[in-house]
This record gives structure tokens, C-alpha cells and sequence, in this order.
């Protein structure tokens, strides 16, 4: 039983934690955080925390 993926995807940034820069299976994915039109996949609440804090410093 696997979910399709959404059928409407544009090309992306790859599937990577802007933080820590480790690839994220979307799947397992702590968490995906919209910015600014993007969507940015954080490993763990720790990312996350750091992300939130300072976005700017990862988005580019
Ligand atoms: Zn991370």
C-alpha cells in the first residue's frame, strides 16, 4: 500500500534538511514547514526549532 505521490508537484528543491543538510524521505519527514512558497523538510524537532528561529539563514 503506497500513496501516490501528489500528482501536481513542480520541480523542487531536493528533499534535504536546510539545516543539518541530510536527505529526508518526505515520507518520514519530522516535519515540512511552507516558506515562502517552498516547502522545506525538517528531520527532527531540533531542526525544526532552528529553522523556525533563523528561516532566512537557510532559505536562499
Ligand atoms: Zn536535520
Amino acid at each position: 500500500m503506497s500513496k501516490s505521490s501528489s500528482s501536481t508537484v513542480r520541480k523542487k528543491r531536493d528533499d534535504k534538511d536546510p539545516v543539518c543538510g541530510k536527505h529526508i524521505n518526505r515520507n518520514k519527514a519530522h516535519i515540512t514547514i511552507e516558506y515562502k512558497g517552498e516547502q522545506y523538510l525538517l528531520c527532527c524537532p531540533l531542526c525544526q526549532a532552528e529553522f523556525e528561529r533563523d528561516p532566512e539563514k537557510y532559505v536562499s
